[in-house]
């Protein structure tokens, strides 16, 4: 059979070890190119996605220098849409389909349509996570079939993240090795690894959960609510007003509670009782958001009430308290997913309709 014109490579290298390596080299073997799209590319720092999309692209510039300059390897970004996996599709095929059309004709005005361009999906099923390589069916599949080594970049994590951090350089190529070991002095290892202590300790203090917790999604005249974190987790990350359910309490009032203590949210009046607040919640919009990595915590199921309200020139009138440090009304224009905790930015994509 004749090699496809471009293999699709999609991982999230946090960070990149020398099994993703071999998987590229084979497939480079098998295709004329080969897209490697880089995942969950819009998501704030933490200690399971601690390196942003520029820094795991210079990761794979240091360990594919010739294949890049030459074009045979394409490296992009790609968003994670957390609870829809038609728009984590959809995007996936814009990108390829966009790189192929501009790649494949010579960047000029060639004549070659999609339907000219063989395009094969390859990755090794590791676990159930890799359900993904089923999504893409119109492609052509480059079989990967055994695991290189028994590491994974989990295992990486775990070594680097603590007080003398560990640079498993056996399973790093020497670029990447010698990266994380500069990494290691900055600013941002340090908050990461103050936040990976934090998360280590977590199940100690509250035990594994599940965990029920309330979300309210505020918005009024195109804009919307939130607090900036005041204490790890995510210190200093845009969240959604929410909290914890307490034992006793329904989820939809805990909600009101929450946002009532964490905003202060007022009108003309003063401080908007529980009830008032309540006629703003559009019920059958209510949501559960329960993807099961969405906390480092542990087990957190959340619950996302949509209060719309009253469309008004002035907004109501907030400020930040208990477990926020600030609260304010943004432009939804003005927002982007790597400004969030968790996965708030995938649950306003959901219900505000984005
Ligand atoms: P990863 O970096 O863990 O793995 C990438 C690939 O390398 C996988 O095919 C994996 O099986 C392979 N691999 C890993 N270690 C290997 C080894 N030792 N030997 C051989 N192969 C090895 O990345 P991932 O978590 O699979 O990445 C998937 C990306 O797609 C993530 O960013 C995820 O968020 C995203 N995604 C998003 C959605 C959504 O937003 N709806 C849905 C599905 C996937």
């Amino acid at each position: 059979m004749n090699k496809a014109d471009f293999g699709v490579f999609i991982g999230r290298f946090q960070p990149l070890h020398i099994g993703h390596e071999h998987v590229i080299r084979q497939a480079l073997d098998q295709v004329g190119r080969l897209i490697v799209l880089v995942g969950s590319a819009n998501v704030a720092r933490d200690p399971r996605n601690p390196f942003t999309f520029d820094e795991r692209a210079a990761m794979l510039r240091a360990a594919f220098r010739h294949e890049i300059a030459e074009e045979r390897l394409i490296v992009e970004p790609l968003d994670d849409h957390l609870y829809s996996d038609t728009a984590w599709v959809t995007e996936v095929q814009r990108r390829v389909n966009r790189l192929i059309l501009d790649v494949g004709n010579g960047h000029g005005f060639g004549s070659h349509g999609l339907a000219d361009f063989r395009v094969a999906l390859t990755g090794y099923g590791k676990d159930a996570s890799s359900y993904y390589l089923r999504l893409f069916p119109e492609w052509d599949n480059i079989q990967i079939d055994s695991q290189y080594g028994t590491f994974s970049s989990t295992d990486v994590r775990r070594r680097y993240f603590q007080r003398i951090p560990e640079v498993p350089a056996s399973i790093l190529t020497s670029d990447v090795a010698a990266w994380l070991d500069a990494f290691k002095l900055g600013e941002a290892f340090r908050t990461l690894l103050e936040e990976s202590e934090y998360l280590a300790d977590y199940p100690k203090q509250w035990g594994k959960g599940p965990f029920v917790t309330a979300d309210a999604v505020v918005v009024q005249s195109g804009h919307i609510l939130l607090v900036e974190r005041g204490r790890l987790p995510g210190k200093g990350l845009l969240a959604l007003p929410g909290g914890f359910v307490d034992a006793g309490e329904r989820i939809r009032d805990a909600a009101i509670r929450e946002l009532r203590e964490e905003t202060g949210i007022s009108d003309g009046k003063g401080q908007i009782p529980p009830a008032m607040l309540g006629s703003f919640i559009e019920d059958h919009r209510t949501r559960v958001f329960d993807a099961p990595n969405r906390s480092l915590r542990g087990r957190v199921i959340t619950h996302a009430f949509l209060f719309r309200l009253p469309e008004r020139r002035k907004l109501f009138a907030v400020k930040g308290g208990d477990d926020a440090a600030h609260a304010r009304w943004y432009r939804l224009g003005d927002l982007s997913p790597e400004m969030f905790f968790e996965d708030h930015w995938s649950i306003i994509e959901e219900m505000a309709d984005l």
